[in-house]
């Protein structure tokens, strides 16, 4: 039964209590397992029920106690159960995938290290221990072309050679995951769904930097991620996966959690660091780069959760592997948020290059009822829209910025031919002008008095002045800002004039 969160608010946890009374009242323990395992994919869909049985997968959607019951009663019998149906094998979103990162997830039981051992886990570390120098570690995760999945790219293994060559002590190891970004769940759904795999690939960046001690900030609203990381880095230091002398090496590397509390401006890594010190969550001028000065004045490398989760398989299945996969410039896989207006939203992973097209028309199946798609949000309120006439866009690094909008963190919000595009972007700058930290005065005024104008537009008593001064505040704030809130809060505003210009003219002109 999928235990991610969607899956949760939708009632798995009573089908699941479902299935283990049944199991139980008929006397079903020595023949039926039931396990709670991490996210599945079709979250819209759920519950979502995953019934392995003589080496045949079946996945069952919209579970309901009635129908775990007929599901209970199938197994045991062998038949199909009358009333529900499962999910074609061949259906797109489940077939058309590639699974690195997500691997386990929807397979094994986040709470069990034996489940993440079994299938390979922590083999990538013990191989890095025993038979790799931290130089071979960065070299590795170099020619794997590893981009940081939180955004902005960055090549994972310059950071890491910058990390380890930088002098000092004592150095530290931050995982990223204080995911914020309105439908953005992927990282939430990683730590929730494979925790081991976050920590094995922070504890192959303290080999590979020289740190001992690792953190992860999770964001403070995820409390199911915060619970299954806490177990799980207490199971990995049972096992001397974690902690001193890991996997009988000379290595020791110790992973503490730290909770934030809600504000977005944490996910910026000055400001993330700010708040593990104990500080005012505010982010501070670079350089100096985290990597020479970061955490208590040490290096400090932060890479976000998806990128750490990505490091095991770079390290265990090679570079190369890893480099065959995606574009030339745009490394492996990505995951994606999958939400709005689609047929099936999920969580889904992709090679890097897949269109934009495949990702909405094959996997999601395309707008509900028959609707048109109009514009797809890719990179939350830091980044844009995407309109029909780059459907056939490939989402990677380059192609996304080239149509002036930003891969980001993975949040893919589908917007059909109902959506008004000006309402969007005031809906992205709300956010903005809510999360601004104010620590700076572009961002802190810019933001309100951006969203003061675009509220004057969607309620038709702007003039074509407003408009004017609404680019020229974007451009302004956008330049003059201390940190990416404030720098990419115009983004959305920017690309929907971009693209419906003419939205922004008739909601003035009073023809909306
Ligand atoms: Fe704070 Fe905004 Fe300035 Fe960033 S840009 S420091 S969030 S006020």
């Amino acid at each position: 039964v999928c235990a991610g969160t969607p899956c949760l608010s939708a009632g798995a946890d009573v089908v699941l209590e479902t299935l283990r009374q049944g199991i139980a009242e008929g006397g079903l323990d020595a023949e039926i397992e039931s396990v709670a395992t991490g996210c599945m994919g079709p979250c819209s869909r759920g519950p979502l029920v995953k019934v392995r049985s003589r080496g045949k997968e079946i996945v069952y959607e919209r579970v309901t106690s009635e129908s775990a019951r007929q599901i209970l009663f199938s197994v045991v019998k062998g038949r199909r159960p009358p009333t529900v149906s499962p999910l074609p094998p061949d259906l797109p979103f489940l077939a058309r995938q590639e699974r690195v990162v997500l691997a386990n997830s929807g397979s094994v039981n986040p709470e069990r290290i034996e489940e993440y051992v079994a299938a390979g886990g922590y083999e990538a570390l013990s191989h890095a221990l025993h038979e790799m120098t931290p130089d071979d570690v960065c070299r590795e995760v170099s020619l794997s072309g590893l981009r940081g999945r939180g955004g902005a790219g960055y090549p994972t293994g310059v950071k890491w050679s910058l990390a380890r060559k930088a002098p000092g002590e004592r150095k530290y190891v931050v995982a990223n995951g204080d995911e914020g970004d309105p439908g953005a769940y992927m990282d939430r759904s990683i730590m929730e769904s494979d925790p081991h795999r976050v920590l094995e690939g922070m504890a192959l960046a303290g080999y590979a930097i020289g740190a001992e001690q690792g953190f992860i900030y999770v964001r403070g609203e995820y409390h199911l991620a915060g619970r299954r990381l806490e177990g799980a880095i207490r199971d990995a230091e049972r096992k001397g996966l974690l902690g001193s002398r890991v996997l009988g090496s000379n290595f020791n590397f110790r992973i503490d959690i730290r909770t934030g509390a809600g504000a977005f401006v944490c996910g910026e890594e000055t400001s993330l660091m700010a708040s593990i010190m104990g500080k005012r969550g505010q982010p501070w001028h670079r350089p100096p780069y985290p990597a020479q000065k970061g955490l208590w004045g040490n290096p400090t490398l932060i890479n976000n959760v998806e990128t750490f989760a990505a490091v095991p398989a770079v390290v265990g299945r090679g570079a190369e592997w890893f480099a065959a996969i995606g574009t030339p410039k745009s490394r492996g896989t990505k995951v994606y948020a999958l939400c709005g207006q689609v047929e099936i939203a999920g969580l889904i992973e992709v090679p890097m290059g897949t269109t934009l097209r495949e990702v909405v028309y094959e996997i999601g199946g395309g707008i509900p009822s028959g609707k048109r798609f109009k514009a797809a949000q890719s990179g939350g309120p830091s980044g844009g829209c995407i309109p029909a006439s780059y459907l056939d866009t490939p989402l990677d690094y380059e192609s996304m910025e080239r149509i002036g909008t930003i891969m980001g963190s993975g949040g893919l919000i589908i917007m059909d031919e109902t959506s008004c595009m000006p309402d969007v972007a005031s809906f992205f700058l709300d956010f903005c002008r809510d999360e601004s930290c104010g620590k700076c005065a572009p961002c802190r005024v810019g933001t309100v008095e951006m969203h003061r104008l675009l509220r004057r537009i969607t309620s038709g008593t702007a003039t074509m002045d407003d408009l004017v001064k609404l680019e020229e505040l974007c451009e302004l704030v956008g330049t003059t800002s201390l940190c990416g809130l404030g720098m990419t809060a115009p983004n959305p505003v920017l690309s929907t004039l971009r693209y419906f210009r003419d939205e922004y003219v008739d909601h003035i002109r009073q023809r909306r």
